[in-house]
């Protein structure tokens, strides 16, 4: 690793970006997170807290339909609402803006850096729409910046919930590798993410769903990383990886089923860096998502392992281990996936 340090992108807005008092997105979870860097040393060695710049139209238009900017304009005006669990409150848009233009900095940053960190992973925003607690979509932002640069980039979306919003806006590219691993959408929300969406026209072949069973855990996260993940990114080697998805796959998590402990999520974060650097690619890791009282230190686990730091884990049960034999829902998962992508991939 650089002497230089890692930026870590964030706003003090960042902490009003909220859907109303007893919605679970919590916006908490931003100043708490940056306290609890704070207070570890060795965190704080390795990071530079970077001021997050404002998202204007003309950076948001490189994602979304300036209809739909006007639309969100608009709602925040009168108090309307995207969906029903997606209100647009006073200051939200402009917090919204503010995590894109994290996520675009953290983009540009890539010039002279390997590594930048933001919390973002607005993934449920697509060109005209917002849902899912997503206003803007600032991964696809990021992805669209480094793409117009010439890059080829991969998302790699570790959310519980299906990236839909960016699957969308990059449905039909083939600069973008789009790969996301989460819980089965017949159980969760957005119910999107089969294994043959695979993308369209010039863009077929570069969207990759992997639906995990409820309850994986380390072992499928392991599994499905080695057989399908890694053998794409060695084969598209790209300039640049992004990884985003917060604490959501956690056991504890409450909208979700999946059974991530915090060793899990540390693996989430350092399988992810180790595959940027093993192909020489920069790496962004983008946090937001999570929902109960252990947000923050799910987060402490996935930064832990990206910064790839000597940190002990908030304690946790242990649930699962690497090596042990994965549940045969994934297993069968993953050979119906290779069979589609044989078609573009190879094995
Ligand atoms: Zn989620």
């Amino acid at each position: 690793m650089s002497d230089e340090k890692i930026p870590l992108f964030f706003h003090e807005k960042y902490g009003e970006y909220s859907f109303g008092k007893f919605h679970p997105f919590d916006p908490k979870r931003f100043p708490d997170f940056i306290e609890e860097v704070k207070k570890e040393e060795k965190m704080l060695n390795e990071v530079e807290i970077t001021e997050a710049p404002l998202a204007g139209d003309e950076v948001l238009s490189t994602v979304h339909r300036s209809e739909y900017l006007e639309e969100v304009e608009e709602m925040e005006k009168t108090g309307g609402s995207l969906t029903m669990d997606t209100p647009v409150k006073k200051g939200s848009p402009e917090a919204g803006r503010r995590i894109v233009g994290g996520s675009l900095q953290a983009a540009k940053a890539m010039e002279n850096k390997d590594f930048a960190i933001n919390f973002g992973g607005l993934h449920h925003s697509g060109p005209d729409y917002g849902e899912g607690f997503c206003l803007f979509n600032d991964v696809a932002v990021a992805a669209r910046h480094l793409e117009d640069e010439g890059k080829k980039v991969v998302i790699f979306d570790t959310d519980a919930h299906q990236g839909n919003g960016t699957m969308d806006i990059f449905m039909k590219d083939p600069n973008v590798l789009f790969i996301s691993t989460h819980q089965d959408p017949a159980t969760l929300y957005p119910g999107r993410g089969y294994i043959q969406e695979v993308g369209k026209g010039e863009g077929e072949g570069f969207t990759v769903n992997i639906p995990m069973p409820r309850d994986a855990n380390i072992t499928e996260y392991h599994h499905a990383v080695e057989e399908i993940v890694k053998p794409l990114v060695r084969q598209y080697s790209p300039d640049v990886l992004i990884r985003n998805g917060g604490s959501d796959p956690h056991h504890a998590d409450s909208l979700t089923d999946l059974a991530l402990d915090m060793r899990g999520l540390k693996y989430l974060g350092k399988t992810s860096r180790s595959m940027a650097e093993e192909n020489d690619a920069g790496y962004i890791d983008l946090m937001l998502s999570g929902y109960g009282r252990r947000v923050v230190e799910g987060w402490k686990s996935i930064t832990i392992g990206t910064l790839d730091v000597q940190v002990p884990l908030p304690s946790d049960q242990k649930i699962g281990e690497i090596g042990y034999e994965p549940k045969n829902d994934l297993k069968e998962t993953v050979i119906d996936l290779k069979d589609i992508l044989k078609d573009y991939w190879e094995f």
